[in-house]
């Protein structure tokens, strides 16, 4: 169930009158991340183990100079400093590498589970090749729930604007390799110029395969692209979808259905999607019966952690710490956990919620 916002006549609490506890309640409170990206999520400490594996690298090696690199300016900076990343994953060691220092990152914030997003045809066009990227990740994955305790899952994208072949290698590898921790078949990159139509046979192929369908939608364009996500590429749940909020009939289609969106609100900001925090649509879309869960997207580019989105929904939505572990379990309904698995998970929240003192 989506948590309702609460009734204040004063309106969602600002950042200065918030409680100040409630972020201490979501930093313990166990968590699991349905939308995040795989290379966005290298923290300056991770990419700092990547530099000094590749010296040739512009990227800053002293860490003071790495946190000011890292320090989001604006959209363009983002890319400037996405694309630096990207070129310091070479090899498999570094795929390894970067998976399982993101499940440590998530460990700190308790994230227990957490599902992907992986672009496996950009790190093959980079010549590291298909089959050892499927074991490194998977070695990762398999390191991080024995060491870590992080459930990890993998979300296979289409980076969009790479066009249609792009799509046939990602569902190639998706379905001929399929490593043991896939379980959905996502669609990133530009909407405007991309319709999501053409990549409908991929998706057909995909889900033939047993996986879910994923793709983002409604990010940076209107609800007519999260209706082609669900007619056309057969969503389950959707990428942001925010753009669903100026549709009342998608509203009630989304929420009738029981299909979750992948809400990321900082990421909007930096993106530009929407012009601030305050001018989000996820109160609307929480009014409209729709459930949300709360996401990070690309947590250290846009100056973000999964824990500080969970902050500011809180404030948004004006929630209590019992609000707060609603959509944390939202999370948990919407994932592609088994159920043994998403039952336990969302016990462990009620428990963590029973003992919180607040
Ligand atoms: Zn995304």
């Amino acid at each position: 169930m989506a948590p309702a916002p609460k009734d204040t006549p004063e309106g969602p609490l600002s950042e200065s009158t918030a409680p100040t506890d409630l972020s201490g309640f979501v930093a313990g409170l166990p968590k699991a991340e349905l939308h995040v990206h795989h290379v966005g999520s290298a923290s300056p400490r991770i990419v700092a183990e990547l530099a000094a594996r590749h010296p040739d690298s512009p990227v800053p090696k002293d860490p003071e100079e790495l946190e000011r690199y890292f320090t989001f300016r604006d959209f363009a900076h983002f890319i400037q400093v996405y694309i630096s990343v990207v070129e310091l994953v070479r090899d498999a060691e570094d795929v390894r590498l970067l998976t399982y220092e993101i499940a440590r990152d998530m460990a700190r914030q308790n994230i227990r589970y957490a599902e992907l997003t992986v672009t496996p045809h950009s790190s093959v066009l980079r010549g590291i090749p298909d089959v050892a990227f499927m074991e490194a990740i998977e070695d990762a994955r398999v390191g991080a729930e024995r060491d870590l305790g992080v459930v990890l899952r993998w979300c296979f994208d289409i980076p969009g604007e790479l066009g249609l072949p792009a799509a046939e290698e990602t569902a190639r590898m998706a379905c001929e390799l399929r490593p043991d921790g896939l379980v959905s078949f996502g669609l990133g990159g530009p909407e405007i110029g991309w319709p999501r139509p053409q990549f409908k046979p991929y998706f057909d192929r995909a889900i033939a395969a047993g996986l879910h369908s994923v793709p983002h939608a409604g990010e940076s364009t209107g609800p007519e692209t999260v209706w082609d996500a669900l007619t056309e590429l057969r969503a389950e749940r959707v990428g942001h979808g925010i753009g669903a909020a100026r549709d009342p009939r998608l509203l009630a289609h989304l929420a009738e259905h029981r299909i979750p969106l992948e809400v990321c609100p900082t990421s909007n900001v930096a993106t530009r999607s929407v012009p601030s925090l305050d001018a989000h649509p996820l109160p609307e879309l929480v009014a409209a019966g729709v459930l949300v869960t709360i996401n990070s997207d690309d947590p250290p580019m846009f100056g973000t952690d999964l824990n500080t989105e969970y902050t500011v929904a809180a404030r948004l939505l004006g929630l209590d710490a019992a609000g707060v572990a609603e959509l944390a379990k939202n999370a948990v309904g919407a994932s592609f956990l088994d159920p043994v698995g998403k039952a336990r998970l969302s016990a462990e929240i009620d428990g963590y919620l029973a003992a919180w003192p607040g």
